[in-house]
């Protein structure tokens, strides 16, 4: 599960259009990121996946059904945002369960989810503190793992690491890509940052002014990019 396809999905503003006819395919469990220039359109474009944003022609599936009308709390999708978007006066282990208790699930079901995201992410030992008493890369470490508990088809993650400073930019990527290669999700992830996508990728889709210019793998865009600007935004000498 969590096959995601866009069939020419466009995407207007009033009266400018921000997205043109975009069509992508991502397999299930594969980690698909959306790199380019600010305002080429890549959150919109993963807002729209998420139910936050109505495609304004197109279609949207999500395992074989489309879900333009489906709303995001129904998509079995979890967003991870840049902001982290935690709740200040709740402890970490309340943000954990607070989207899991409204859906009503069985608290022992809730607990055991938290205890064994929190021990994947290692953040076992405060989960009774408040996000405020945590570092930037552990509040994004709860973000990650408020996402995890949902065990959701697929996770939308829109430049969850740019507020990290550059040493821990690069530890939490190693441990997304590990945890991307345990949990086996598909994933979603966007980046204005070509060493971000060059390293995490299975593939890159490079968007540019609301289209996209290429889609391969990094070795691909590496080798073979499409025009001079893949090649430029993606540091290829071809
Ligand atoms: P990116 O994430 O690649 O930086 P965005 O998807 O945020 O780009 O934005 C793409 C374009 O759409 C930008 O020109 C932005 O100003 C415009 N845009 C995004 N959201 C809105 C909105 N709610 N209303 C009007 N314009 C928007
Ligand atoms: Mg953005």
């Amino acid at each position: 599960m969590g096959h995601i396809k866009l069939t020419n999905i466009t995407k207007s503003f009033g009266a400018i259009d921000v997205l043109h006819g975009i069509n992508l395919e991502i397999a299930d469990g594969e980690l698909v990121v959306f790199v380019g220039p600010s305002g080429c359109g890549k959150s919109t474009l993963l807002r729209m996946i998420a139910g936050l944003e109505k495609p304004t022609g197109g279609e949207l599936a999500i395992d074989g059904t489309v879900v333009n009308a489906i709303p995001a709390s129904d998509r079995g999708l979890a967003m991870v945002f840049q902001s982290y978007a935690l709740y200040p006066h709740m402890s970490v282990r309340q943000n954990l369960a607070f989207g899991l208790e409204n859906s009503k699930m069985p608290k022992a079901e809730i607990a055991t989810r938290i205890t064994e995201a929190a021990r994947m992410l290692e953040i076992e030992h405060y989960l009774d503190r408040r996000p405020g008493q945590l570092s930037g890369g552990q509040r994004q470490r709860v973000a990650i793992g408020r996402a995890i508990v949902r065990r959701p088809v697929a996770f939308l993650l829109d430049e969850p690491l740019s507020n990290l400073d550059a040493e821990l930019r690069g530890s939490t990527r190693a441990e997304l890509a590990a945890l991307h290669a345990r949990l086996s999700a598909t994933m979603i992830y966007v980046t204005h940052d070509q060493i971000e996508a060059m390293t995490l990728a299975d593939r890159i889709v490079v968007l540019r002014a609301g289209r996209i210019e290429q889609i391969g793998t990094p070795m691909q865009l590496y080798n073979t990019p499409a025009n001079r600007f893949v090649a430029g935004f993606i540091g290829s000498p071809h």
